[in-house]
């Protein structure tokens, strides 16, 4: 299956914004999150021929504005549009939601959303010291289950090992997207790749808060399974 990279930090076609958040295609139907900012979003989606006709649902990883950014924009341009979110996002989020006439799912639990996605559900985190619930995306395919995370405020492994609680017979392929890696020290991050290899993670792709420099750490514990991303890619999972 192919995830493509529509927002992010890095780029290598100079045309394509960057910034904070991510947003992922996923089949060319299914987008995860949504970036911080609409216009730089739509933009995108109009150079990498990402038709936002095609989309049939929003998944939110979570309730902070790099990732919720860009969906009001697509709302506005897209009524009627599924809205995955957890069930213990803010009311203002769910109201806005409501009012730009989106349609909220709030999944408790891990649930299919198209064949071989899954949302995990709502995960348990906390960001600066304030509850904050996360669900990552969970793509199956004869790989292995892969799994795509916003910001990670669980904590990665604690969603790791959430999604292969529900996945038990599976092995995991990829796990892309923000670690929240930024404020961990060279050996906590260290014991963090330790037990990526434990679970059996044959290939990574850390981004966004994952901080450059466990981007490194990954790198050099992963080598040729480790994924660089950039705008505009496109990663098979
Ligand atoms: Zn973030
Ligand atoms: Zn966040």
């Amino acid at each position: 299956m192919k995830v493509k990279i529509l927002f992010d930090k890095d780029n290598k076609n100079k045309k394509l914004h960057v910034g904070w958040g991510v947003s992922f295609l996923v089949d060319g139907k299914i987008l995860f999150d949504t970036g911080e900012n609409g216009f730089w979003l739509l933009e995108n989606m109009r150079i990498l021929n990402a038709d936002s006709a095609s989309i049939e649902a929003v998944v939110i990883s979570h309730d902070h504005w790099d990732h919720t950014g860009g969906l009001w924009e697509l709302l506005r341009k897209k009524e009627g549009l599924l809205v995955y979110g957890c069930p213990n996002f803010s009311l203002e989020f769910k109201e806005k939601v409501k009012r730009l006439k989106g349609k909220l799912i709030e999944a408790k639990k891990v649930t299919e959303i198209a064949k071989d996605i899954f949302v995990s559900g709502e995960i348990e985190g906390k960001y600066k010291g304030e509850y904050m619930p996360e669900e990552a995306l969970v793509v199956k395919t004869d790989k292995g289950v892969s799994i795509i995370t916003g910001c990670a405020h669980p904590g990665i492994v604690k969603i790791l090992k959430t999604v292969k609680g529900n996945f038990p017979k599976e092995s995991i392929y990829t796990v892309l997207g923000g670690f929240h890696l930024v404020d961990k020290d060279k050996r906590e991050v260290e014991l963090i790749v330790d037990e990526f290899i434990r679970l059996g993670v044959e290939k990574t792709a850390p981004t966004h808060c994952s901080g450059y420099e466990a981007q490194e750490i990954f790198k050099n514990k992963y080598r040729k399974d480790f994924i660089s991303v950039n705008v505009g890619e496109i990663i098979e999972v």
